[in-house]
């Protein structure tokens, strides 16, 4: 049996994954998914189903819009400030990895980007505390779960300015208060859904005030008042990410999933701090539930490390090439069975090698 640890595309429920298959062969009068219009009713219906799933797991207040877009969270690093930022105004960052620094790289073309703290001198091994955010700033961004990393920020930093936040890789598996943010955005492909989706959650208001002139496409008043459906949608991803949110409702919703997170983040850190072989990369009260960096202490055995739990049906743990060492990646799709299963290879692997 595999054991997908993978940082993402990742793991989706085996049913998902069943259901999505049917629908390529019949989703509808014998028609596959894949040749309907976006525009028939049934899609028209997937549409709003997935829109209400999200809102209803996380609890989004009125005045929020949801959308699906395409583009990756990497596009939503430049539709943020082109659509929240003039030229002339400062946006604040928090420099918590490359997906925030790549966040960062994008301001510079429609205002000034004020880096509020790093912890790069650190490898990002740690989220910086002490810092504040300038009260004209046009808004601030932070990254919430830092997937290279290992590190999440549980909870939002207090400030009067909109709050902004990439959480690509820990959105759906904690309750959160979305009404303490002004925008969310999310890739699809850890929690959500299949890859080649983007959730944004957007509070109405904040949008509209920017003199900059915004390509439609990237216009996110265009996208709202188009139902997600401005142009063609990524049909199939949207219909595989609502199934999965039907799944996550199914299984109790965020509430639940959040226990079942946390309850296989503690066996999976429990054994790295109390064998002798492996050590976490990360500060420990910065440590993400989604990815468990780890490395070991002696170098040498991370190679053969690496091939016994290859061999014995981990899949994916190999860390980022920018920090080494091992990441095992433990969205709510991956059933708490995989964590015991590493779990207990580490544990194998520590009393060969003694
Ligand atoms: N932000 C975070 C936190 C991520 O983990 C990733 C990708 N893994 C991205 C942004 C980039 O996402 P995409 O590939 O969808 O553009």
């Amino acid at each position: 049996m595999r054991h997908n640890f993978g940082a993402g595309p990742c793991i989706l429920p085996q049913e998902v994954f069943k259901q999505a298959s049917q629908a390529v062969l019949d989703f509808k009068d014998g028609l596959s998914i894949l040749e309907i219009s976006h525009r028939t009713p049934e899609f028209e219906a997937v549409v709003a189903e997935a829109v209400k799933l999200a809102k209803e797991l996380l609890n989004v207040p009125e005045g929020y819009s949801v959308l699906f877009l395409q583009g990756g969270a990497s596009l939503q690093f430049a539709m943020v400030p082109m659509n929240l930022l003039n030229e002339g105004q400062t946006a604040s960052y928090l420099e918590t990895g490359v997906w925030a620094n790549k966040a960062i790289k994008e301001v510079k073309n429609f205002g000034k980007a004020n880096v509020v703290a790093s912890s790069k001198e650190a490898n990002f091994t740690y989220i910086p505390k002490d810092f504040t955010i300038p009260e004209d700033s046009a808004y601030f961004h932070f990254t919430s779960n830092n997937t290279i990393y290992g590190t999440e920020l549980l909870t939002v930093p207090v400030t009067k300015v909109p709050v902004v936040c990439d959480m690509s890789s820990d959105i759906m598996s904690r309750v959160i208060d979305v009404s303490q943010y002004d925008l969310i955005y999310a890739g699809a492909q850890k929690n959500i859904g299949p890859a080649g989706a983007t959730v944004v959650i957007v509070k109405d208001e904040i949008l509209g005030k920017t003199t900059n002139k915004i390509p439609s496409m990237l216009d996110y008043r265009q996208h709202i008042e188009g139902g997600s459906m401005y142009n063609t949608p990524p049909v199939f991803a949207i219909y595989v990410a609502m199934l999965n949110l039907r799944w996550l409702k199914s299984k109790g919703g965020v509430a639940e999933i959040e226990k079942e997170n946390i309850a296989k983040a503690n066996a999976l850190y429990t054994e790295i701090d109390r064998n002798p072989l492996f050590k976490g990369t990360c500060a420990v009260e910065d440590r993400s539930r989604m990815n468990v960096c780890f490395v070991m202490e002696n170098p040498e055995l991370e190679k053969p490390f690496l091939k016994f739990a290859e061999e014995n049906g981990m899949e994916g743990i190999k860390g980022h090439r920018s920090v080494g060492g091992f990441r095992a990646s433990i969205y709510n799709a991956l059933p708490i069975t995989s964590v015991h299963a590493l779990v207990e290879l580490m544990q194998e692997f520590a009393e060969k090698n003694q």
